[in-house]
């Protein structure tokens, strides 16, 4: 069988120009191990962008497979209206181990975007449920990324995504959003005091009244190119949230799960949002599943009679799937007991210190930034004007390319490399990603010149 040109007839890929995409030609993939996918060839892939985020602990992991087999053979799936299964059961009750305080109440659905979808509707018919239906505008950051369906859309800031659809989306409250590389108030991150913050009490003073929740990424707005903010953004936007009575949406997706260097990005800040949405690193990049988690008092303004119309009418076919929950109570487990999190902080300094070696000296790199074990390297035109690439030249792509040819997979953000490896990356890997990843970006920046 030539699966190749057996996909390029029937699928149509996410997030692809399909034009570009048989010209790579397709990488078949048939399995994989820790951080590396092998293709139908045998050729290994270096996966140190954990497949879009998700996968946090190796692929074909030994305990969260042997888990998923375990719960395969009992129960695959069950109705999750009026049935609940011991693994949703037991999955809320090792979370409320390391959530932040105050968080207590579980909606299950099935991927991050309608997790998004989930917690947007929950937050307008709280306020409408509790006397203020006025509350119906939502407000997010520029350059904020929460998925792609319709709300998550909207909230969403980044045009390569929504910018089309704009005639189709919610109209939005949009925050000029902090951006400490290009930091308009000639600030430095080491020494930050959020001056950028004015602009989120400029837009609460004019509309806070009217809106019901604000979304961020905390920390890390991933898409926009891995731009990480402080924390203390995220302390003052919660005073600002309880002063105006708006909600706090955390979107946690792509931060949670010790992507950050804590188990959640919100707990740098030490403050607790009102919903935090879950999903990626939830099941370890396994199975499709998310959470919307929220407080006991956003659950209350939906407790009532039936008559009165008040139950969250929201629900996705395969919320709390058993499959998926099983994967998610072994990922806990893992993170705990092999003290995942604590060793990938301890790698994340021997990572930035080599990467910052290797890059910075690059006459095109206009910084490297660093949290967790993520780390990005953005390439500029010219250091000290900052000035970006010329986008039409397509460079980060073009080192996508040359690095798949070289085993390791990359995915620029437009010009931005980034690494956001499984957390189980060894030193050796680190090593081999980064000097691939170098030749190529000199080799493609040197090109084209
Ligand atoms: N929110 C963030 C921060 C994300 O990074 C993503 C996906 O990359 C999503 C939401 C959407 O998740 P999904 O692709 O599962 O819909």
């Amino acid at each position: 069988m030539d699966w190749q040109a057996e996909d390029l007839k029937y699928i149509w890929h996410p997030c692809s120009q399909m034009k570009d995409y048989e010209t790579l030609p397709p990488i078949v993939i048939e399995r994989g191990e820790g951080i590396n996918l092998y293709d139908i060839n045998g050729k290994c892939y270096k996966d140190v962008i954990s497949s879009w985020w998700c996968n946090l602990l190796g692929h074909s992991n030994p305990r969260i497979n042997s888990a998923i087999k375990k719960q395969l053979d009992t129960l695959e799936h069950v109705i999750f209206a009026n049935f609940t299964h011991k693994p949703a059961i037991t999955l809320c009750e090792e979370l409320m181990e390391v959530i932040p305080k105050g968080l207590c109440k579980f909606n299950f659905a099935d991927n991050g975007s309608s997790a998004i979808e989930m917690s947007l509707k929950m937050s307008f018919q709280y306020h409408y449920q509790t006397g203020h239906p006025e509350k119906k505008r939502f407000m997010a950051l520029t350059d904020a990324y929460h998925g792609e369906t319709i709300g998550a859309l909207s909230v969403g800031g980044v045009d390569l995504y929504s910018e089309l659809y704009k005639p189709i989306l919610m109209d939005v409250v949009r925050i000029k959003g902090p951006d400490c590389y290009r930091c308009s108030y000639a600030g430095i991150r080491e020494a930050c005091a959020c001056e950028c913050f004015k602009e989120a009490e400029k837009e609460f003073e004019k509309y806070g009244a009217e809106t019901a929740a604000i979304i961020v990424e905390p920390l890390l707005q991933g898409s926009a190119g891995m731009k990480i903010y402080p924390a203390r953004y995220l302390i003052k936007l919660r005073e600002l949230c309880d002063k105006y009575n708006v909600h706090l949406i955390a979107d946690e997706i792509a931060t949670g799960y010790g992507r950050t260097g804590k188990m959640f990005a919100f707990d740098h800040a030490g403050v607790s949002p009102d919903i935090m949405c879950l999903s990626k690193g939830l099941t370890g990049g396994y199975m499709p599943m998310s959470i919307a988690i929220t407080t006991q008092k956003i659950y209350d303004a939906f407790y009532d009679d039936y008559l009165k119309g008040k139950a969250f009418m929201h629900s996705h076919t395969y919320a709390g799937n058993p499959l998926a929950c099983s994967a998610a109570i072994e990922v806990l487990k893992i993170l705990k007991e092999e003290d995942i999190i604590k060793k990938a902080n301890k790698k994340a300094v021997y990572f930035n210190r080599i990467i910052k070696e290797k890059f910075l000296p690059l006459e095109n790199v206009g910084e490297v930034r660093t949290i967790g074990l993520i780390n990005a390297i953005e390439l500029v035109k010219d250091k000290s004007s900052k000035e970006a690439l010329d986008y039409k030249k397509r460079t980060g792509y073009q080192i996508y390319k040359k690095a798949l040819e070289k085993g390791v997979l990359l995915r620029p953000l437009g010009d931005v490399i980034y690494f956001n490896p499984p957390l189980i990356i060894e030193e050796e890997d680190m090593n081999f990603v980064t000097d691939v990843a170098l030749e190529c970006t000199k080799e493609i920046l040197f090109n084209n010149k």
